[in-house]
């Protein structure tokens, strides 16, 4: 489905409106009607700023319309399970960028192998290319995978905390509710967590699509380097 006007911005394209006259093809029914209606219900809340020389959105917290925002967005209206609870829990200390993968972790939003595959998107295979032996869903990736669980371990060890001998992800995210650490250290840790998560993530990616594949043994230092790092910053503005 073309646009009718193909010179058009982003901006212009608002103004104007989704009339499905504005189409050279119009949706034909069956699953083509059904993504339209569901990108108009994606973007009709939609709502962008006018300034010179950028151009605004309220959906991203800058407030600054970029593409990565944009794909942010639509991934996390299209790859969302219903079936998935939605109790989130923000924590200042930490960027923005990482409370969002909670967020979308907790959705079911993370593009896994099987999630994409669910999704008829093809993958040469669904299977984690860490271990090999498992395929890759949220749960294997974040708290399941053999070859990422030491580095639980070794968070528990840090933080002097019990680890669950048996553990899903909900249990992780909440690991702070199953400890004794006083009030201040609660959310310190939770911080903790919250990186773990990102830099499994990161590692993953890098994994899959990097040039080189990372060591294991650097990831550990990775998370414990950026936690210093914040509490540096935190300490010294
Ligand atoms: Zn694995």
């Amino acid at each position: 489905m073309l646009d009718v006007h193909r010179g058009n911005f982003v901006k212009e394209r608002f103004l104007i409106g989704w009339d499905p006259g504005n189409l050279r093809g119009l949706p034909r029914g069956g699953i083509e009607q059904s993504q339209w209606d569901a990108f108009i219900e994606v973007v009709q809340n939609v709502r962008l700023l006018d300034r010179s020389k950028r151009l605004g959105w309220l959906i991203d917290v800058s407030g600054m319309f970029s593409i990565s925002s944009a794909n942010t967005f639509i991934d996390s209206a299209t790859l969302v399970d219903t079936d998935i609870r939605c109790d989130t829990r923000w924590n200042n200390w930490v960027p923005i960028k990482l409370n969002i993968l909670m967020l979308r972790i907790k959705l079911g939003g993370i593009p896994t192998k099987e999630r994409l595959s669910h999704r008829c998107v093809e993958v040469q295979s669904i299977m984690c290319l860490l271990c090999s032996a498992v395929v890759e869903t949220i749960d294997h990736l974040f708290v399941g995978c053999r070859e990422l669980l030491e580095i639980l371990s070794r968070i528990a060890i840090w933080w002097d905390v019990h680890l669950l001998d048996r553990f899903d992800i909900d249990d992780i995210m909440r690991w702070v509710d199953s400890t004794s650490l006083r009030v201040g250290q609660r959310k310190a840790f939770d911080s903790v967590i919250i990186l773990t998560f990102w830099c499994l993530w990161n590692f993953r990616n890098k994994f899959v699509f990097g040039p080189t594949i990372p060591r294991k043994s650097d990831h550990f230092d990775a998370i414990v380097e950026r936690k210093f790092f914040w509490d540096f910053n935190a300490f010294t503005h």
